[in-house]
């Protein structure tokens, strides 16, 4: 009964996120169009009609990409838990290792192989089709190749392990497995925050200090009138994979660094890049990382805490297409891991809006930070060469912007920033 009613919740959800997903984007997509025509008034000197144009084909493109793919992990979903492929296929797992942590680490490893092959060719489109065809894709077969063997290994590097920890928690901690695990889970996060610049990345990319000696000393100063401590200024050689232009932060306390890729260093001049840096360092200074952090970690005890509980309903199984009793003298911990990741996208979906809003909010603040340290003019030189660069739209649908963009519309920002000249 329950787990009928939990079935027709699920459908639901996932009819309701198709229907707001499409919407958005043929929304999105119509506002492109209307406005590919002409350059913005605003942008009319900066960027070139033939520019414009890319940016709306890209970004159309783009759209109807994101809609197939939709499409098609939808399908997948479905077939997981309605239609019964989880069920299916930890049967035939169990057939192979019998009960215990062999069968568990396994079910884990198959689903995260057969979603990585479902994936597989998207990626591979997506890389060497959409992006060829915008000229954006610097990256060979090989190398596509080679990341995704050394991503895999990576992943199992990490991932069982980790996936092991928390399996043993869920079977002989008890009742409060989940507050333990989100222990470890916060603990997990905070080292790969460590990890991440120091480590991983470095297996993908190069990343050197900054060389040019004038350029660093700009910059030394800018990192000294703010007041920011930090060694760790880096170029990565993004051009190696692709022509996308970008900076961006991570980490944190001695591992926290500054990177640029070549690719956007290339295309700067000195006073932008001070802009584009101070930008960074006001995320920084404005606390936005550690924000970040701390409801990153308020949401995971959350979602715990409602695993825990989800556990050991069997409707929460039922109504996802799964049998909690069809493996004698096996527990479930790693099918309700499973069953959690793959239905709570679906139910969070609609919350989506809010994340975005605080992540403009930051950048606002980030931009107002900069425009005090240095010209806000340079701000917005830099911003629209790499919304030129990027072929990012300059017209994107308002309604689509507020419930995916991470940051406001150019437009937006831009006159923001021009408000702090004056
Ligand atoms: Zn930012």
């Amino acid at each position: 009964m329950y787990s009928l009613a939990f079935s027709i919740l699920f459908v639901s959800f996932i009819v309701l996120t198709l229907l707001v997903r499409f919407w958005l984007a043929s929304r999105h997509i119509r506002h492109v169009l209307t406005h590919r025509s002409a350059v913005p008034a605003e942008f009319a000197e900066k960027i070139r009609l033939a520019a414009h144009q890319k940016a709306a084909d890209y970004t159309i493109a783009r759209t109807k990409f994101g809609l197939l793919t939709l499409a098609v992990n939808t399908l997948v979903l479905v077939g997981f838990t309605l239609l019964g492929g989880l069920q299916w296929l930890s049967l035939q797992i169990f057939q192979a290792t019998g009960p215990g942590m062999a069968y568990q680490l396994a079910l884990l490893a198959a689903f995260a192989l057969i979603s990585g092959a479902i994936d597989l060719p998207f990626d591979y489109y997506k890389q060497f089709k959409l992006e060829q065809r915008f000229g954006f894709n610097k990256m060979s077969k090989g190398l596509f190749f080679a990341d995704l063997v050394k991503g895999s290994l990576l992943g199992a590097a990490i991932g069982l392990p980790l996936a092991w920890v928390v399996l043993t928690l869920m079977g002989k901690a008890g009742d409060l497995w989940w507050l333990y695990t989100w222990m470890v889970w916060s603990g997990f996060q905070l080292l790969m925050m460590v990890l991440f610049p120091t480590v991983i990345a470095p297996l993908f990319n190069k990343f050197t200090p900054l060389e040019d000696q004038s350029l660093k000393a700009r910059i030394e100063g800018l990192m000294q009138r703010v007041g920011f401590a930090s060694k760790g200024l880096f170029v990565m050689d993004g051009s190696k994979r692709s022509a996308h232009g970008n900076a961006y932060f991570s980490g944190f306390g001695a591992a926290k660094r500054i990177v640029f890729f070549d690719t956007l260093l290339a295309r700067l001049q000195p006073q932008e890049i001070e802009a584009v840096l101070a930008h960074e360092l006001g995320h920084f200074k404005l606390k936005h990382i550690v924000k970040r952090v701390v409801v990153m970690f308020a949401m995971s005890l959350g979602f715990l805490a409602l695993l825990g509980f989800l556990k050991t309903q069997p409707w929460f199984y039922d109504g996802l297409g799964v049998n909690p009793l069809a493996l004698p003298g096996q527990s479930n911990d790693a099918m309700v891991l499973l069953l959690f990741m793959l239905v709570l996208p679906v139910f969070t979906f609609l919350f989506g809006p809010l994340t975005s809003l605080t992540s403009r909010k930051h950048e606002f603040e980030a931009d107002a930070f900069a425009a005090k340290h240095t010209d806000a003019r340079d701000l917005v030189s830099a911003l629209v060469k790499m919304y030129e660069d990027n072929a990012s739209t300059l017209t994107p649908d308002p309604l689509h912007s507020a419930f995916y963009d991470s940051h406001p519309p150019a437009s937006v920002r831009i006159r923001q920033l021009n408000l702090a000249v004056q």
